[in-house]
C-alpha cells in the first residue's frame, strides 16, 4: 500500500492542489509544481521517477549520518512501542530525555548545567530569548530585553527567531523585526573589509561596531547577542580569529550575555564536537537542533548555564512557577534518536571523519573553482562550504539581484545529479553533505558544481 502510493505517478498533481511548501516561490511552484524524493540511502537521495542525486546539503544541513541508519530506525521503533509519548511538565519525565540531558552536558563546549529541550532551531531560540528575559527580571534587571543579532544571521522564522534572523527578505510581508531586536555588523570579509585589511584590525573594527550599538542602546537595556559560531545560511561565513573573544570582553563590559546558535554547528560539522569550541567561543547558552538527532526526527535543545539557571530557580518565588513549555518538549522518541545518533557519531569516529572529509572538500573546491573568473570567495572550515559568484573580483562587484545567479547554479548542479543550495542576499551556492560522503562522491559533487557554474556562465555571455 506505502509503495503503490509512493510510486503514484499522481504526487506531483496533488502536491500542487494540496501542499502549501516552506520556503518557496510559491507562483513558480503552481507552474513547475514539486520535486518529490522518495528514498534516501547513505548520501544518496532517489525521486519518484528514478534519478539519483548526491545530497550536497545533508537535507538542510542536517542528516549527518546520512540516510538509511538502522541503528536509528530500530530505535525508533522499540520506543513507540515501549512509550512513544508522555510529557515532561508538572515534574513528570520520561527516562530517554534525562538520560540525554546528562550526555549533553557532560560533552558540552563549556560548562553548562541543564538542558531544556524542543522541536526545532526557532522554537529553541524563542525560548533562549524568553530565558534571557526572564534572567534578568529575576535578577531585578528588568530593562535588560533587547537582543542583538547579526545581518546575514540565521535564526529561524518565528516571530521572534524571524526577527533575531538578519534577512530582509524575511522580514518584509511579515512587519518583522520585533521592536526588541536590533543588528550588528556580520564578520563577512568579501562585502564588509577593504583589501589587505589584516584580521587584527577587522576584529577590532566588529567588535567595536557591537559595542558602539550596545552603548548608543544603553547597555541597561541589552540583554543578549545571538551569534552563530560559523555563519550558514547567511553565506557560511567564517570569523576571522580572535573575534569571539574580542566579542566577549565587549559583553563582559556590559553585563550582556551570550547565545551561541549552534544549530548546525554542533555535533560535529565543524570537524569538532561544537562549533563554540573550534571557534574560541564562551556563551552563557547554547542552541542545539539538526544534528541533534540527524533530523531523523525534529529535536531541539537549549543548554543553560549555571549563572543563568540559578537566577531563574532563585526569581521562581517573586516570577512563580516557570511557565513556559510545550506538548513535544523533552519528546521521549526525539530524545531516543538522538541516543542513538550520538553513539553512531561516537563509535564511527564521524567527527574526526568531518574533519578529515571536510579539508578534502575544501582542497576540492579550491582545485575547481579558485581559478574560476566569476568567484569571488571560496569559504567554509570543516563540512561546510560555500563559493560565491562575483561580477568582478577587483574591486568586488555583486551580479545583478535579477539574475538569480546562485539559483541558476542550483538548477544547474541538479542536472549534473548534485543537490547543493543557494544562499539569500548572495550569489552564493553552499555545501554541507552527510559526514559519510566518501571523497570520491565529493570529488563528484564539486566536478557537477564546477560543470553547472560553467553552464550558468556560458549562457551570460
Ligand atoms: N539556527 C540556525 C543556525 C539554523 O541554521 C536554523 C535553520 O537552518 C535555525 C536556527 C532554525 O531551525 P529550524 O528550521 O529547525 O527552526
Amino acid at each position: 500500500m506505502h509503495d503503490l502510493l509512493r510510486n503514484t505517478p499522481d504526487l506531483e498533481t496533488l502536491d500542487k492542489r494540496y501542499f502549501f511548501h516552506p520556503f518557496t516561490a510559491l507562483a513558480d511552484h503552481e507552474r513547475n509544481g514539486p520535486h518529490v524524493v522518495v528514498k534516501g540511502e547513505g548520501v544518496w537521495l532517489e525521486d519518484n521517477h528514478g534519478a539519483r542525486f548526491i545530497d550536497g546539503m545533508a537535507g538542510l544541513w542536517c542528516v549527518n549520518v546520512g540516510y538509511g541508519r538502522e541503528e536509528i530506525a530500530d530505535v525508533l521503533q522499540h520506543q513507540a512501542l515501549t512509550l512513544p509519548y508522555f510529557h515532561s511538565f508538572s515534574s513528570w519525565a520520561t527516562d530517554t530525555p534525562i538520560l540525554l540531558a546528562e550526555r549533553l552536558i557532560e560533552m558540552a563546549p563549556v560548562p553548562m548545567s541543564k538542558v531544556f529541550f524542543g522541536q526545532s532551531g526557532s522554537d529553541a531560540n524563542d525560548t533562549q530569548v524568553k530565558l534571557v528575559w526572564y534572567y534578568n527580571n529575576a535578577r531585578g534587571k528588568p530593562g535588560k530585553k533587547k537582543i542583538i543579532a547579526r545581518n546575514r544571521g540565521y535564526h529561524g522564522v518565528t516571530i521572534v527567531s524571524g526577527s533575531l534572523t538578519g534577512m530582509p527578505s524575511l522580514h518584509s510581508g511579515f512587519d518583522l523585526p520585533l521592536s526588541f531586536v536590533r543588528h550588528t555588523t556580520a564578520p563577512y570579509r568579501l562585502w564588509e573589509a577593504e583589501p589587505g585589511l589584516s584580521d587584527e584590525d577587522f576584529v577590532a573594527r566588529l567588535a567595536g561596531d557591537l559595542e558602539n550599538l550596545i552603548l548608543a542602546e544603553g547597555p541597561e537595556t541589552v540583554g543578549a547577542v545571538i551569534m552563530e559560531p560559523v555563519m550558514g545560511a547567511g553565506g557560511v561565513i567564517v570569523p576571522p580569529e580572535g573575534y569571539y573573544p574580542a566579542i566577549r570582553a565587549v559583553l563582559d563590559r556590559h553585563d550582556v550575555l551570550l547565545i551561541a546558535d549552534e544549530v548546525i554547528t554542533g555535533f560535529g560539522r565543524l570537524g569538532t564536537m561544537f562549533g563554540t569550541t573550534a571557534m574560541a567561543m564562551q556563551p552563557d547558552l547554547v542552541t542545539l537542533a539538526k544534528g541533534i538527532t540527524s533530523a531523523y526526527v525534529p529535536l531541539s535543545a537549549c543548554m543553560v548555564s549555571e549563572k543563568v539557571w540559578r537566577a531563574i530557580v532563585d526569581g521562581q518565588g517573586a516570577l512563580g512557577a516557570f511557565g513556559h513549555g510545550y506538548t513535544y518538549s523533552a519528546h521521549p522518541l526525539a530524545a531516543a534518536a538522538a541516543l542513538a545518533n550520538l553513539d553512531i557519531i561516537e563509535n564511527d569516529g564521524l567527527v574526526e571523519q568531518a574533519g578529515a572529509r571536510g579539508a578534502f572538500m575544501h582542497a576540492r573546491l579550491q582545485a575547481a573553482f579558485a581559478d574560476h573568473p566569476l568567484v569571488g570567495e571560496i569559504r567554509g572550515t570543516g563540512l561546510v562550504g560555500a563559493v560565491e559568484f562575483v561580477a568582478r573580483k577587483s574591486p568586488a562587484t555583486r551580479f545583478e539581484p535579477a539574475l538569480k545567479i546562485a539559483g541558476r547554479v542550483v538548477k544547474a548542479a541538479l542536472a549534473q545529479g548534485v543537490i547543493t543550495r543557494a544562499l539569500p542576499h548572495a550569489d552564493t551556492i553552499s555545501f554541507s553533505p552527510p559526514f559519510v560522503i566518501s571523497e570520491d562522491e565529493i570529488t563528484q559533487m564539486v566536478e557537477g558544481a564546477r560543470k553547472a557554474a560553467d553552464a550558468v556562465m556560458d549562457d551570460l555571455v
